[in-house]
């Protein structure tokens, strides 16, 4: 084999291995729309507790959705159907993650908003959870389980956020 030919093959190989290193697409990173509300996230201290801390501070349901990674049954939250004008926050840490301005009627029975209320408030992950890959979505601040994002959501982005209602707190816009 000729010094030429075996170069190539090393270069071949060492392409490969890193696009093979690099990070899948996300969709929460990399939004096609411009965001139409943002909220200063310059760093985000994190709170952690122990779990025994959690199962204490929230109701059975909100831990086992925000900890357990469960979710709530369709329709039978409290902002699936709910208009106000405000803001979406993190039922166990307070952090601002949606906001009104982003919610739209998905028909499904969760409340579903279009893009997060800043890039970093909310972080995803790669969910197997039902044996087929799904974007899971998390509070950036204590990473309490909000629900999932599809690619099949309306402009500007595309996207669909489908939270668990009983994540969520609801502060009342001015
Ligand atoms: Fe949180």
């Amino acid at each position: 084999m000729s010094e030429r030919l075996i170069a190539l093959i090393v270069c071949l190989l060492a392409v490969g291995a890193v696009a093979l290193a690099a990070p899948r697409a996300n969709p929460a990173a990399n939004p096609k729309g411009r965001p139409a509300v943002s909220e200063k996230t310059a760093t985000i201290q994190k709170v952690e507790k122990t779990d025994a801390e959690w199962q204490e501070q929230l109701t059975p349901e909100q831990y086992r959705v925000l900890r357990k990674q469960g979710t709530e049954r369709a329709f039978t939250g409290k902002y699936h159907d709910h208009h106000e004008k405000g803001t979406y926050v993190c039922a166990a840490c307070g952090l601002p993650v949606f906001s009104s301005v982003t919610k739209f009627e998905s028909g499904t029975g969760w409340p579903s908003f279009w893009q997060p209320i800043a890039p970093g408030n909310v972080e995803t992950e790669r969910d197997w959870g039902l044996g087929l890959p799904r974007t899971e979505v998390h509070c950036a601040r204590c990473g309490g389980h909000l629900g999932h994002v599809f690619e099949d959501g309306p402009p500007p982005t595309g996207l669909r956020y489908c939270i668990n209602s009983v994540s969520l707190g609801f502060e009342k816009g001015k």
